[in-house]
């Protein structure tokens, strides 16, 4: 986290995004911001502890827009997909 000189602001050491408060500022890192590492590492912990339950997510069909097709399994504790859940296991 950087803090600006001559103003009461921090910075997101990984976007650059200004906050009034320390906390605004820690907030955003830990868990919204895009480019920081740190909600995906919290993610990840949760995915690997999570007794995953799977949910079939339905999309509509491609030029059936008003018919539900399956699409893919994601868990609904963490949301990780299968597809995500097999890339981490192969890493
Ligand atoms: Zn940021
Ligand atoms: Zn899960």
């Amino acid at each position: 986290m950087n803090i600006l000189e001559n103003q009461i602001l921090y910075q997101c050491e990984y976007c650059k995004k200004s906050f009034i408060t320390k906390q605004g500022a820690k907030n955003h890192e830990e868990k919204y911001c895009y480019l920081s590492p740190i909600p995906k590492r919290k993610w990840l912990e949760k995915v690997k502890s999570c007794e995953h339950e799977w949910e079939t997510k339905l999309s509509p069909m491609a030029g059936e827009e008003h018919l539900l097709e399956p699409d893919y399994d994601y868990c609904i504790h963490c949301s990780v997909t299968e597809m995500e859940l097999r890339k981490l296991l192969n890493a």
